[in-house]
């Protein structure tokens, strides 16, 4: 294959490549040292440009009337992806545009939204922009073509970086992962491990598991849980307002930070509360500012205390808001930096949620048939050398990916941990999350797991003698859940005719009674 690729752009007067017209192409061709030639040019459509293409681009329709048209323009597409591998953001638009304009590409495709969910984790958004700032580079300004089609070249180098820097066994494990996903971008992979020296010095793993798991059989130290201060009496309440004021703390970690009467009301309410192991219900508005208003005095509590404060929330995305948002700007706030501050903080979630290392590796082994579990496969191998925390909030998975996720969650009863290798050498993500919940000042959770805690007599989370309960009010419908059950009429009906039919001779007596009415209820729903 060619070591030369082409980044490729296009600008269209709409999005659907049956009715729209190119207006800008734009052609990068590069290697792995850089760019070797650019092209880009207007297109002269015949149709219009509509005003929101125009405002979106910043293409004046009056620089198309002097335009080349599209037959002028597409010699030169041509001659500059010839042999060579496409690469584009979401690049099927861009084909599509092109395919319809009477341009015939047969050439590999490389999608740098597909590898950029393959390679990197955890990312905000899989924008073009987004990908290139986690990559360390500066996206070009605008929308325009070549803008594009420059950060997509350098994106893309970028991204082979990282394919180059996985060792030969893992290599050839995401190439025939990919392959069988369907993904052009298997190539990449199998190019990689090619160029890799062979031999028995630089073979690693065994092949069918892959390097991974014996690094995941080294045992792993495990955190000190939090201590008692033995501290008496509450927080001060005036150093909670301090850090509200407006040249307090806050205000120099929030992002916009303005200050809120209703915040710091509340903030207070909270830190008496807490001061004087009280209950405290409170209807904050939308605009209040809630979160920090409760994990500030919980977290300078806790810290003062040495105990854990558990705050829930009603989804995993609330969670996960409040402990990358948040908390990160309270940390700052409390201690200058996570280096200088004696905070910490732990997201618990369930159990489906976490990588089971245990039915991962063999599920590893099994052979590869599916294609989302193909893709599945390789997202998991891409990310496991670099996750902390194992939780599948950091992969972007595809909805048929997400269904393939079952073959390696953890669920109720299949788990025996005493037993597990991973476990007892605290490499469980599972176990790690909850150790670090016990090392933790503030522990997020959510409502499901705060009730399944309970279920199961406190054996999931910390001991903790504070709890906050956000979003308050879906609480009662996650009770209903967690502790009620539900019993068709059928099943009733169902179950005393059984019990009716094993007693025989059994005609009268309450069980006739039931059975009889049963049967009544049934018919009057008919
Ligand atoms: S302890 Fe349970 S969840 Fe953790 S790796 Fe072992 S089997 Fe999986």
């Amino acid at each position: 294959m060619t070591d030369q690729f082409v980044a490729l752009d296009i600008e269209a007067t709409a999005m659907d490549p049956a009715r729209g017209e190119i207006v800008e192409v734009a052609l990068v061709v590069f290697d792995e040292q850089g760019e070797r030639e650019r092209f880009s040019s207007l297109v002269r459509p015949r149709a219009r440009l509509s005003l929101d293409i125009a405002t979106l681009t910043g293409i004046d329709p009056a620089e198309l009337g002097a335009a080349p048209a599209w037959p002028e323009v597409a010699p030169t597409v041509r001659r500059l992806v010839a042999g060579r591998g496409i690469v584009g953001q979401s690049v099927a638009y861009d084909l599509g545009m092109v395919e319809a304009a009477g341009v015939l590409l047969p050439n590999r495709v490389y999608d740098t939204y597909q590898l950029a969910t393959l390679l990197l984790h955890d990312l905000p958004a899989y924008t073009l922009g987004g990908i290139a700032v986690a990559l360390g580079e500066t996206p070009e300004p605008g929308h325009r073509a070549l803008a594009d089609a420059l950060t997509t070249s350098r994106v893309f180098r970028r991204l082979l970086e990282r394919i180059d820097a996985f060792d030969p066994a893992t290599l050839e494990l995401l190439a025939a992962t990919t392959r069988t996903g369907g993904m052009a971008e298997a190539d990449l992979f199998a190019r990689a491990a090619a160029r890799r020296p062979t031999g028995p010095l630089f073979a690693v793993g065994d092949g069918a598991s892959g390097p991974h798991e014996m690094a995941f059989l080294t045992p792993r130290e495990r955190p000190e849980s939090l201590r008692l201060t033995g501290a008496k009496g509450g927080i001060e309440p005036t150093r909670v307002a301090a850090a509200f004021a407006p040249d307090g703390p806050l205000s120099r970690t929030v992002d916009g930070y303005e200050r809120r009467p209703q915040q710091e009301q509340m903030s207070l309410a909270v830190t008496r509360t807490l001061g004087r192991d009280e209950r405290l219900l409170v209807e904050a508005g939308t605009g209040t500012g809630k979160s920090l208003a409760y994990l500030l005095p919980a977290a300078l509590h806790a810290i003062a205390k040495g105990e854990t404060v558990v705050v829930s929330t009603n989804t995993l995305a609330l969670q996960d808001q409040l402990y990358r948002k948040d908390l990160p700007d309270l940390r700052d706030a409390l201690g200058g930096g996570e280096a200088a501050s004696p905070f910490a903080a732990a997201v618990v979630k369930g159990r489906s949620n976490y990588l089971c290392l245990r039915q991962w590796f063999a599920w590893l082994r099994q052979p590869l048939l599916d294609p989302a579990e193909a893709r599945l496969k390789a997202k998991i191998l891409a990310w496991l050398g670099q996750t902390e925390t194992g939780d599948r909030a950091e992969l972007r998975l595809a909805p048929d990916e997400e269904f393939a996720w079952r073959h390696v969650a953890e669920e109720e009863g299949r788990c025996v941990a005493s037993r597990c290798v991973f476990q007892q050498r605290n490499q469980c993500f599972l176990y790690r999350a909850r150790r670090r919940a016990e090392a933790a000042h503030l522990v997020i959770v959510n409502h499901a797991l705060l009730l399944s805690d309970v279920m199961a007599g406190s054996r999931i989370l910390p001991e903790y003698e504070h709890l906050v309960v956000d979003e308050a009010h879906h609480l009662e419908d996650q009770a209903t859940n967690q502790f009620g059950y539900a019993v068709a009429e059928r099943d009733l009906e169902e179950f005393a005719g059984s019990v009716l039919r094993r007693d025989g001779a059994v005609l009268g007596g309450s069980l006739a009674t039931i059975a009889a009415f049963l049967g009544r209820a049934a018919g009057d729903d008919a």
